[in-house]
């Protein structure tokens, strides 16, 4: 029987994809209609367009407002700081025009597109087109990116920590990525034993001491041949493979 889904999120991508929840609370996508689409738009405006390739973007629906330097960063680079037990952090902060952003993008080859809200560049300066989108591209900042890691694993636990920054300061915020933070706190965290802000801050910390943070996770899994399967590359989800193994491994009295 097929069991009820109630939608939590939409992907416009080729073909558009409804991120969906089962009554299981399993994550499931499904394709839909372009029609379906625009009416799940309506109520999910802020979701993404397109397939991402790359950690740093954070894209929505949206247009910008109150441009210029980023104010009061103090307390969502503390929270950050407090839970990534990280001392990076951006070297310039700037809330830009949409126009702008594509220009910005441009000149980092990534592709332009309507809707990004965020973007942290290699050299630790972040744009952002909205407000909101702060917490988020702070998280990278401090040390969580896809250099070694699977971009579903990194955007994953930067939505968990970025999610927590909010909560803590006060900070306006908006989800993104709901998809990939579910995989991992569902999945990835449990089956490493461990909650998933303080996955986040051991990535960082193998980072940080010039480790690999997708090997690191293969060892502790029990399986290097999964390195690939965690690995920058990965795309925004995981693979079948890796998916079985992580509930195998929760599945474990
Ligand atoms: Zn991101």
């Amino acid at each position: 029987m097929r069991s009820k889904l109630k939608v939590v999120g939409v992907e416009a991508s080729l073909p558009p994809v409804a991120i969906l929840v089962d009554l299981d609370g399993r994550v499931v996508r499904r394709p839909v209609s372009r029609r379906r689409l625009r009416s799940l738009l309506k109520r999910h405006p802020l979701l993404r367009e397109g397939q991402l390739s790359r950690c740093q973007l954070n894209r929505a629906r949206t247009r910008s407002r109150g441009r210029g330097r980023c104010r009061d960063m103090g307390p969502i680079s503390q929270a950050t700081a407090a839970i990534l037990g990280s001392r990076g952090g951006a070297r310039s902060c700037e809330v830009v025009s949409s126009r702008r952003m594509d220009t910005i993008l441009k000149q980092h080859n990534w592709d332009s597109g309507e809707g990004v809200v965020g973007f942290h560049t290699p050299d630790q300066r972040i744009f952002v087109t909205r407000q909101w989108s702060l917490p988020h591209e702070w998280a990278h900042a401090a040390g969580l990116v896809d250099d070694r890691l699977g971009m579903w694993i990194c955007e994953g636990l930067t939505e968990s920590v970025a999610q927590e920054v909010a909560r803590q300061t006060r900070t306006p915020y908006q989800p993104t990525y709901e998809y990939e933070r579910r995989l991992v706190e569902d999945h990835l965290a449990p089956a490493l034993g461990m909650k998933p802000l303080d996955l986040a801050r051991q990535v960082v910390k193998w980072y940080e001491g010039g480790k690999i943070p997708a090997k690191e996770i293969a060892r502790l899994l029990g399986d290097p041949g999964l390195l690939s399967d965690l690995d920058r590359g990965t795309g925004d989800h995981p693979s079948e493979r890796l998916l079985a193994r992580l509930k195998k491994t929760n599945a474990r009295p």
